[in-house]
């Protein structure tokens, strides 16, 4: 069996570097809209952000996350990503703590 390397992923907020399954994934589609990528495979242009609103809130506040998207963000847009963001957040925490019992 050929062992599976895992792609390091950098937080565009705090540059932190770890395996992409740690972080939520922010892509902006063909449209030129960004969501959260909920599966991680969504086609696109992403940026990866620690699943913490700390990171979140520096890479909105620093002008990090549409540069990285090649986006710019509207008020609209990152109220709407904060909401998508906290619920990726809390259904992996609820997914996290069903899988470790
Ligand atoms: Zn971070």
């Amino acid at each position: 069996m050929a062992v599976r390397k895992t792609p390091l992923r950098t937080c565009v907020a705090c540059r932190r570097e770890t395996g992409k399954r740690e972080f939520v994934r922010f892509v902006r589609d063909a449209d030129g809209e960004v969501h959260v990528d909920r599966s991680g495979k969504a086609p696109g242009r992403g940026a990866s952000v620690c699943p913490d609103v700390v990171c979140f809130e520096a890479a909105i506040g620093k002008r990090r996350l549409g540069p990285a998207l090649r986006s710019s963000l509207s008020e609209d847009d990152v109220e709407r990503l904060r909401r998508e963001f906290e619920d990726a957040i809390a259904s992996s925490e609820a997914a996290s703590s069903r899988s470790g019992r």
